[in-house]
């Protein structure tokens, strides 16, 4: 048995780091394959090169080069996780193969974080080293179908990124490396644009239909970049979620929301204001410190701040999040469910789960004067929320028939720009307490 086990070991595996070798590399990518055309996803393969390998070997010696490959082979595997393959195909030569890869902006801040990880000093036979690696990335299905064909074109343009100065990776095609660097570019500004400030927050009204006052507003992000001009946050809050940036900048938009909305108090207006919490921040441990943070350094009081968080974030993790949601809850914080509809929600998970507000979704008022599936739908959303006692805010009512539709169905909030479209801070205060009051004889203008 252990003969067996030690000829399995010598067929299939690297001696020097226990990696897989090229033969069972084969056998992953091929089973990644199958995979990924059952679930409509991609097959990264990414073939890593250690940058002026020879060089190393040759003036620290044999032994440090060792140490190294078995360096960059321990990062890999603790970098790629589970479900995934490194692989040791030559000297220095490393593959990876990201499976179920749903979308090519995770190979890209992948490829980009692995970089930043290899280039960090390391201590090999008592002496600091800094290494580099070129990359060369191909995708399945764009590039081929087969481990061989993946392989070659991952080959090739590992050679371009060694040719474009080391120290960078490269899609095999030029449409994807454009791609790419769109991405890495927007990245970029986000993290300057930060750290200039640039950001700002527009609020958007919520009319309450039962006092026709205006007692809520959600806080909605907007950047405008001196060349790109106005970027839309639907835009640029997947990059920002995926570089890990909107974890500070999540922090800013709390902050700055907790001061206005203290302002307003101090004015004697008082707004609670809805703040869009992002799943990444929300799966971040020092979420609730965050919002203690802000809420003493802002003196607001707690009851007027409310956290927004997606259905689909809400209802992942359900067990943990019953828990943590309660935590703000326990402190006082309103939590309401965003996008309410377009995700999947366990009602029996609904009941326990300490929320006040369902959202719904702009998609399902779009279309509710014409469209009687999306009637039906708001319609039982509505009655459930009544039955479990949570508000309902309706958004994106823009036309007077949404609205009345809406108000006949008993939702007591509307958002949407029938009313007023976001607003910068003294605009809102100027929408407020000046304009909306001839907005809000909508129903009475209905009758005349
Ligand atoms: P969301 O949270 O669902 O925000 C509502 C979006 O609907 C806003 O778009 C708002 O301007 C828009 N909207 C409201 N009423 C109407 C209407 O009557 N008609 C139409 N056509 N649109 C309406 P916005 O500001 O472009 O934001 C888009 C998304 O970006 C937000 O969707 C949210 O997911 C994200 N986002 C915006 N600000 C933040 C933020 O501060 N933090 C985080 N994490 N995400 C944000
Ligand atoms: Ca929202
Ligand atoms: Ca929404």
């Amino acid at each position: 048995k252990q003969a067996q086990d030690k000829i399995k070991q010598l067929a299939f595996y690297d001696s020097l780091t226990g990696l897989p070798n090229r033969r069972l590399l084969h056998d992953r990518m091929t089973q990644a394959i199958n995979q990924s055309t059952k679930n409509y996803s991609y097959v990264a393969v990414l073939m890593l090169d250690i940058d002026k390998f020879k060089t190393i070997n040759d003036s620290l010696g044999h032994k440090a080069g060792d140490e190294l490959i078995k360096h960059i082979s321990r990062l890999l595997t603790k970098f790629v996780g589970s479900g995934n393959t490194v692989a040791r195909l030559g000297a220095d030569e490393f593959i990876v193969v990201l499976s179920s890869v749903k979308d090519i902006k995770e190979v890209v801040y992948f490829a980009e974080n692995l970089l930043a990880q290899i280039r960090l000093p390391i201590e090999i036979e008592g002496g600091a080293v800094s290494v580099t690696t070129s990359m060369g990335v191909s995708l399945c299905p764009m590039d081929g179908d087969e481990g061989d064909d993946l392989l070659r074109c991952a080959d090739l343009a590992m050679y371009h990124a060694k040719a474009e100065g080391r120290n960078n990776f490269q899609f095999y095609t030029r449409e994807m490396n454009e791609k790419a660097l769109a991405q890495l570019d927007i990245e970029r500004r986000l993290k300057v644009a930060i750290q200039n400030n640039c950001f700002e927050l527009y609020y958007q009204p919520q009319v309450d239909l039962k006092t026709n006052e205006i007692t809520k507003a959600e806080a909605l992000l907007r950047w405008t970049h001196p060349e790109l001009g106005f970027v839309s946050p639907a835009d640029f809050i997947p990059i920002a979620e995926e570089s890990g940036i909107i974890i500070e900048l999540g922090d800013w938009i709390l902050q700055e929301a907790c001061f206005q909305a203290r302002e307003w108090h101090e004015a004697g207006l008082d707004i609670r204001v809805s703040v869009n919490v992002s799943s990444v921040q929300f799966k971040q441990t020092n979420l609730v410190d965050n919002v203690k943070n802000a809420l003493e350094l802002s003196e607001l009081p707690k009851h007027l701040l409310e956290l927004e968080l997606t259905e689909s974030a809400v209802m992942s993790d359900v067990e943990d999040n019953i828990g943590r949601l309660q935590m703000f809850k326990d402190m006082g914080i309103r939590i309401a469910v965003d996008d309410f509809g377009t995700g999947y929600s366990s009602l029996s998970y609904l009941k326990k789960f300490p929320i006040d507000t369902l959202k719904i979704d702009r998609s399902f008022i779009m279309d509710i004067d014409t469209n009687e599936n999306d009637a039906a739908i708001v319609k039982a959303i509505m009655l459930l929320a009544d039955t479990m006692q949570l508000n309902v805010v309706a958004e994106g009512v823009e036309t007077l028939e949404q609205l009345r539709i809406i108000d006949n169905y008993g939702a007591q909030y509307i958002q949407g720009y029938f009313f007023s479209r976001p607003l910068p801070p003294a605009e809102f205060t100027k929408f407020v307490t000046e304009e909306f009051a001839d907005k809000s004889t909508w129903k009475l203008d209905l009758i005349g």
